[in-house]
Parts: C-alpha cells; structure tokens; sequence
C-alpha cells in the first residue's frame, strides 16, 4: 500500500495516503546540534526558529541562509510558540520561567510562580484564542544538569493557564507524571496533553490525554488516555486543518485521527523530540529530531485558529 509513496512513509489507513505527497520526501535541513526541540515557524520573518537545548541556544533557519544563532543564552529554552499579538512565547528550564519579546526585542519575564512557589521547569506551551497562555511544567528541565541545571523542586508536576491581562495563573490538572506537549483541537473544545513519565521507570506513562475544555475556557474536564504512543513518547504535537494530531515518537510522526486511531507515519532516522507546521501555505512540516532539523511537505496544512 505504501509503493507508491517514498521510502520511509508509512501508512496504515487510506486517509493517510491522502495528507501526504508521492515526491515529497523526507529532507535534512540541519544537523551537529546537541538537543533539538521547541519548533516555532514565524511566517512574516519567514522562519523556522527551534532550540539547541543543552547548548543554551535558539536557533533559526531559513531556506536561503540556512541556521544561524537567533538568541545565546535563551536560559536552556525549550517550547515557544506566538501569542495573538505575535510575540514569541518561550519556555525557560534555567529561568523555571516563561518569557515574552517584546516588539522591540526587550525580554518580559512572565510568569515564574504559582501559588508562592516556584514553577518547576516550563516544558511546552500554546496560546488560545482569548489570549490565554496554557504551559505544562515537568520537572525534566531542574532534575539533572544537562538542560538547564539541578534545582529543587518546589511542587508536583502540572497544566496551568496563565492570563497575561490579569496575572491570574490556574493550576488546570495536577494528576500529571511528566506532563509534556500540548495542542487545542481546530475548534478549541480539546485540549490534547502529552505525558512522558519517567524513562527511568519500568512502565513510563508515554502517551497523549485528551480534555474537554469549558466554553469559557476556565476549566477542563476528562483527560483520558487518547493514545498510546510505541515507540518512544510523544514529547510534543501539533494539529492540522482537519484536527488530525501529529505527534512526535520514537521513529518517526506519527498521524491520529481525533478518534486517536494511528492512520500513519513519517519515519525519521532519529528520535523526534516536536514538530511545527510552516511554509506559507503551511504545509511543510518541521521536525526536530534529535541532533538534526527535518522537514516534509505534506498535502494537509496547519490548523488555522479561531
Ligand atoms: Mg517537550
């Protein structure tokens, strides 16, 4: 079933054959990297900008000058994404913060506690349309040296919604071991949460969760297993226009439907860490992948959101 498709693409329901392309192959951008991780495509600069994690370093790739360093130090920076404004986002391991840059470059420091206590290490983060900042905060980042810095633990792993209008910060689900990833549905009733565990463990929890979010955006609800990533984790996910999840894993992309049925994968030579669509029309899906950059044009684009 999958001759007529590219070494690599993988496809376990006929859906699938029809979001990707017969002559679009998978494509190294970029390797010598330590870490790869938080993907965020910045249309108007036309733009890939990502993270060398443990080298303290953001990233930025474009298609005629290739990667250049956009930011050192980015305090161990991990997730980012835009927020309706435009303004980057960004998850910090080392500030245990998230931080915003401003339109003239300055950096505002956001948020860094939740009820008198420090945050953990902000792992990923997406913006709703109300404006509202939704991160996880592992531990990942503070538990060894590597990303960011051993630090104490001030309290559980969590999903939390930050209001920068109020300075409100709601502590969504705390049930979490490794709370990681994090997308909204098209129509922002879902929200898809990732949860990676502990690889140290027997048994890590590596799978997505799913909840019901309240019409005014205020609570959730649920959070059920929605499926089981093998092999690997999903460390991080995006969704496209037709609200299929596209999730990082131990080999490859793996596609779901919203049903959480596997239609398919891109098969990727190394451990996927987060993906981000991008391009113009955004098609391309960018792929941070251990110590390299991927992409693959696909025929689905992004999510455009309400
Ligand atoms: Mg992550």
């Amino acid at each position: 079933m999958s001759a007529d498709f590219p070494l690599g693409i993988e496809i376990r329901d006929r859906q699938f054959a029809r979001c990707v392309l017969a002559n679009a192959p998978l494509e190294e951008l970029a390797s010598g990297f330590r870490w790869t991780e938080g993907p965020v495509w910045l249309g108007d600069a036309n733009c890939l900008l990502f993270q060398d994690l443990p080298r303290n370093r953001t990233m930025r790739w474009t298609e005629e000058a290739g990667v250049t360093v956009f930011r050192y130090p980015s305090k161990y920076a991990n997730g980012q994404t835009r927020d309706r404004q435009g303004r980057l986002i960004v998850c910090s391991h080392h500030g245990r913060c998230l931080y915003r840059t401003e339109y003239d470059g300055q950096i505002t420091t956001l948020v860094t506690h939740h009820a008198g206590k420090r945050l953990n290490a902000p792992n990923d983060v997406v913006v709703k349309s109300d404006g509202t900042i939704w991160f996880t905060d592992p531990l990942y980042g503070i538990s060894n040296d590597y990303e960011g810095g051993r630090q104490q633990s001030e309290q559980p792993p969590g999903l939390y919604r930050y209001d920068p209008e109020t300075g409100e910060i709601r502590l969504m689900a705390d049930d979490f071991d490794g709370p990681n990833g994090l997308a909204f549905s098209p129509d922002e009733r879902r929200l898809y949460v990732a949860e990676t565990g502990n690889p140290a463990d027997d048994e890590p929890r590596r799978h997505i969760r799913v909840f019901d979010v309240s019409a005014d955006g205020a609570h959730l609800s649920g959070g059920e297993v929605f499926h089981r990533i093998e092999p690997g984790y999903c460390d991080g996910l995006r969704v496209d226009e037709a609200g299929r999840i596209w999730s990082s894993a131990g080999d490859g992309v793996h596609c779901l439907d919203p049903s959480g049925r596997l239609l398919g994968k891109c098969l990727v030579p190394h451990v996927v860490s987060n993906v981000e669509f991008g391009g113009v029309a955004k098609n391309r899906l960018f792929i941070t992948a251990s110590q390299r950059l991927y992409a693959i044009y696909l025929n689905v684009r992004g999510a455009e959101w309400p």
